[in-house]
């Protein structure tokens, strides 16, 4: 977790709640990885896209693939969602990279210096292994890779396509790692090419993170027919350019999870013919995330739902598939275990079968001495400490923990990571797992102004069923730079200080969303539930109690200095993120959430520091802006200020307020 925010976003002084709780953003505490996100958010909207994909890296190795392919729990988490729809939170990460990538910056890697002189070795070159590599590395641990494949990436490669994730951006993220000093050995199959007790010996532990690398057989009548395949050798094969055998131009795909739906998309890719799923669950239930069935549907697959496969069709070559009606998938405890209509039949026509139920482990490796697998052929492995029943012997990803999302898998690999250097004896600092700030009361909901999501543009689905480039197209500048600037800053607003505070209650009255209180006796404190980071109160309080966490005080005098040294003409735009617009484009500029959380004392500053002219950037008055009252604070600080400037002999029009000529963060896509 990085470092710069915590201790800062504390509730203290009374309120219910854990005395000095850090309490973190809730996108970042759902990430499976604990990713910063407010912060490198924060980044983008500012436009800094190579700042926000370092702030990625320090909890994300693969920042390129997790930014396209991630299905964004964070997004879930986000409390934006109690005011009108998540941040695309998913989508700013890969303006960070794209952005960044674009500039040619972040994408050399730190030197690492191996100290430890301790050697591990990683079967499996996936999310899981890829990411328990990169920590390692960064915990002065050398690691070596061993892939059974021609090329490393474990499913990443093999099971997704060109399409969601691009292999030169696959490529890309993984040559970072390799520059770190992590050795990967490609069409290193152990078991064969190399003995899994050799490794043992001549390395000081070994990390098994081999995914689930083989697909389910589906045991039902003419499943030995040519035309029936698999999902995972159907995948590696349209991968890597193959052709496939068997393929026709009338695919059914049995399943209904996201392997599924790529399998399905491929093969409308490949074939150009009619594709059909036939699943278990219905539509509601479907396993798949409800975008890709969306995108899948939009490419002219047809979903069959709620259908189990009885048998399939045909003497010598496959003619369709028989299924039965599926009544119910779960059972009252929401334990896979379907029930059918065996007399409610239907056959769905086809001339080729991809059979994508589910995926297993290959385990065929180990010796006989272990480490031990149960009797239902799955690695022995303690969920807490990362361990096999060998000593020295660690697991992580699918292989234990079973099919799941590459930010879970890579989440796994980096817990491993820690569990192998303390084994090693390396001393690794215990990271808590943070905590997440309540809801945005329903009250305040309503008082943040409403601003549209933007939508990620995609290839029209005629056009990119045409070849395997990505659909997905990316968010523009401006587009990703609004998206950005919707964040809530959660947890991020007004700091106060108890011991400073005078108790005037000015905070109390002029707050517009009712965050700070105070109990009558000498007590008081900001909700930050309820606080938006406005920082009115920051810019009223008489005594300097209130700072904010994010821009604080110290933070713009910082960015004034440096904007008015870099300026030719000494002139400085105090901006804001929500518009995204410049009412001085010749000045040097100062962006900030919002113009209203500057104070007197930060506009004279600006002087103080050599400005000759200040631009403050203000919504008209008849628009209330990002923040209530913001528009109005920022008003009566500049009159304030220009009182104070004509008091001392200057000019009061050193500082002028200019009107922003487009709120393009409030226009819809
Ligand atoms: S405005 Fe400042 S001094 Fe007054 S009550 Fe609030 S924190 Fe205390
Ligand atoms: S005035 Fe603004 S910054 Fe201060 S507590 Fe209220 S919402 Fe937070």
């Amino acid at each position: 977790m990085e470092r710069e925010l915590t201790g800062a976003i504390t509730r203290s002084f009374g309120r219910p709640g854990p005395v000095d709780a850090m309490l973190r953003p809730p996108c970042e505490v759902a990430c499976p990885i604990h990713t910063n996100a407010q912060r490198y958010i924060q980044l983008v909207a500012e436009g800094h896209d190579a700042r926000a994909l370092a702030v990625v890296r320090v909890t994300n190795p693969l920042p390129q693939v997790i930014g396209r392919i991630c299905p964004h729990p964070c997004e879930e988490a986000c409390r934006r969602g109690d005011v009108d729809e998540p941040i695309a939170i998913c989508n700013i990460k890969r303006v960070a990279s794209d952005g960044a990538r674009a500039a040619g910056l972040g994408f050399e890697p730190p030197k690492i210096e191996f100290t430890t002189g301790k050697k591990v070795a990683i079967i499996g070159s996936g999310p899981s292994g890829l990411g328990a590599a990169h920590d390692l590395a960064l915990m002065g641990v050398r690691a070596t890779i061993f892939e059974k494949q021609p090329e490393p990436g474990g499913f990443l490669r093999t099971g997704i396509l060109n399409y969601r994730l691009p292999k030169d951006i696959l490529d890309e993220d993984i040559e970072y790692i390799r520059k770190m000093g992590v050795e990967i050995y490609t069409n290193a199959d152990v078991g064969r090419a190399v003995k899994f007790n050799d490794i043992m010996a001549e390395f000081d532990a070994v990390l098994i993170a081999a995914g689930l690398s083989e697909s389910r057989p589906l045991p039902i009548p003419g499943a030995d027919l040519p035309q029936v395949l698999l999902a995972v050798p159907f995948l590696e094969a349209v991968n890597a350019g193959r052709e496939v055998p068997g393929l026709g131009k009338e695919i059914i795909v049995i399943g209904g999870g996201n392997v599924a739906i790529d399998v399905a998309r491929s093969a409308r890719r490949v074939t150009g013919g009619k594709v059909t799923m036939v699943c278990l669950e219905a539509d509601h239930e479907m396993p798949a995330h409800a975008w890709e069935i969306e995108d899948a549907r939009a490419e002219g697959i047809e979903i069959v739902c709620s259908q189990g496969p009885n048998a399939i069709m045909g003497e010598g070559k496959v003619e369709g598939l028989q299924v039965k009606k599926c009544e119910s998938v779960f059972d009252e405890h929401g334990r896979f275990s379907p029930t059918f209509c065996e007399t409610e039949l239907s056959v769905v026509p086809g001339d080729t079968v991809i059979v994508s139920i589910g995926q297993m482990s290959n385990l065929s490796f180990l010796p006989e001495e272990g480490p031990a697998v149960n009797e239902r052929g799955i690695l022995i492995f303690d969920r807490e400490q990362c361990t096999t029943t060998r000593r020295g012997v660690f697991a992580s990803g699918e292989v234990v923990t079973g099919p799941g999302a590459a930010v879970n898998a890579l989440a796994s690999g980096k817990k491993a990571a820690i569990a192998v250097a303390r084994y090693l004896g390396v001393d690794v600092n215990f990271r808590p797992e943070p905590a997440a700030i309540g809801e945005v009361p329903a009250d305040v909901a309503d008082k943040v102004k409403k601003a549209p999501r933007r939508r990620m543009p995609a290839r029209d689905a005629g056009e990119r069923l045409k070849d395997f480039g990505e659909v997905e197209t990316g968010l523009d500048e401006v587009d990703g730079r609004c998206e950005a600037s919707r964040c809530l800053l959660c947890g991020s607003g007004a700091r106060y200080s108890q011991l400073k505070c005078i108790a005037c209650l000015t905070c109390v009255r002029v707050c517009p969303y009712g965050a700070p209180w105070a109990d009558g006796e000498g007590l008081g404190g900001i909700d930050p539930d309820k606080c938006q980071a406005c920082g009115i109160c920051f810019t009223q309080c008489p005594a300097k109690a209130i700072d904010l966490t994010v821009m604080s005080e110290e933070d713009i005098a910082a960015r004034t200095v440096a904007a008015i040294a870099d300026s030719g003409n000494g002139e400085l735009e105090f901006g804001c993120w929500y518009s995204q617009s410049r009412v001085a484009p010749e000045a040097a500029a100062v962006s900030l959430p919002c113009t209203g959380r500057l104070s007197v004392r930060l506009l004279l500053h600006a002087f103080e520091s050599g400005a000759k002219k200040v631009y403050v950037a203000v919504c008209s008055e008849d628009d209330d802006g990002h923040f209530v009252h913001g528009h109005r604070q920022t008003r009566a600080a500049v009159a304030d200020a220009q009182k104070a400037l004509g008091e001392a002999g200057l000019d009061p029009a050193s500082i002028e307020l200019r009107i922003e000529p487009e709120l393009k963060c409030r226009k819809a896509t």
